[in-house]
């Protein structure tokens, strides 16, 4: 059954849990997610969609994708979300092909643009059902992901800033930077969940952890216990079903390649598997 992340966000923090949100871009990553969901006990899940990657998809196409697989179940909570847009145009064209949620992603912009268009979005999205994440901060990329030193109140989450954001614009969920990376980290992992604490106090909403992929787990679990209610993977997820297809084709012959639809099983195969143990992991599962 398809849902905004309202629900299962508020009931994730409630519990000290978090929410599972995994990139989806082609029938392998809809169904391995989905199945992961299912064997995790109909887990809610959550499926997000980028931008970046309107080039392999059309919303419509993974809203069709999505309901074909899963929509029909009615005990799989499943949340599908607008990764990363910076474009209000593009919001409404998501949730005209039936997204549940979205991401207004406005981080870049000064603080006041980023207030007002996030403030528009939420109007726009209450009145017909869906959420909206916002985001405040920015993320380095992992190749850029040095933290530390004086300068990290400019780059991280401001507190005070969260609290007066949330409370300007209506977000139902708010994405900060605490010190992941966008993709692999270069260096080693720096998240201060000193400021997580600032921010979870002063904002009481499910906050939202971006750059899972490579955050040492016990990381993963502090943010959670301290307000982090969804984790966005991606290049984990990733990484999991190329090293799949690699194996796979590692074991052929080079004139004999294996056939395509068995590199599409060992894709979802992988990617069921690695959303499965971070379901696990995020609802305290595997302890
Ligand atoms: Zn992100």
């Amino acid at each position: 059954m398809l849902t905004n992340i309202n629900d299962m966000l508020r009931d994730a923090k409630r519990e000290r849990k978090a929410v599972g949100a995994f990139n989806v871009y082609n029938f392998d990553t809809i169904r391995g997610v989905a199945m992961a969901a299912k064997e995790a006990g109909d887990a809610p899940v959550i499926m997000a969609f980028g931008q970046k990657y309107l080039t392999n998809m059309s919303m419509k196409e993974v809203r069709s994708l999505t309901d074909a697989i899963t929509g029909t179940d009615p005990d799989l909570p499943i949340a599908l979300h607008l990764d990363h847009c910076s474009d209000p145009d593009l919001i409404r064209e998501a949730m005209d092909a039936g997204f549940t949620s979205v991401m207004f992603d406005g981080s870049r912009l000064p603080y006041e643009e980023n207030v007002r268009l996030t403030k528009a979005v939420c109007q726009m999205a209450h009145a017909r059902g869906r959420s909206v994440e916002g985001e405040l901060g920015s993320l380095a990329a992992g190749r850029s992901s040095e933290e530390g030193g004086a300068e990290d109140r400019e780059r991280y989450t401001d507190p005070d800033q969260a609290a007066e954001f949330v409370k300007a614009t209506g977000v139902d969920a708010l994405a900060v930077s605490i010190g992941t990376v966008h993709g692999m980290y270069q260096g080693t992992p720096n998240i201060r969940i000193d400021i997580l604490k600032e921010i979870n106090e002063a904002c009481r909403i499910p906050l939202v952890l971006h750059g899972g992929s490579g955050t040492p787990e016990k990381d993963l679990l502090a943010c959670i216990e301290n307000g982090i209610a969804k984790i966005n993977m991606n290049t984990e997820i990733s990484q999991a079903a190329v090293k799949a297809i690699r194996g796979v084709l590692a074991e052929s012959p080079e004139n004999d390649p294996p056939h395509l639809s068995s590199l599409s099983l060992a894709s979802q195969e992988a990617v069921r598997g690695a959303a499965k143990r971070y379901i696990q992991l995020f609802r305290g599962e595997l302890q």
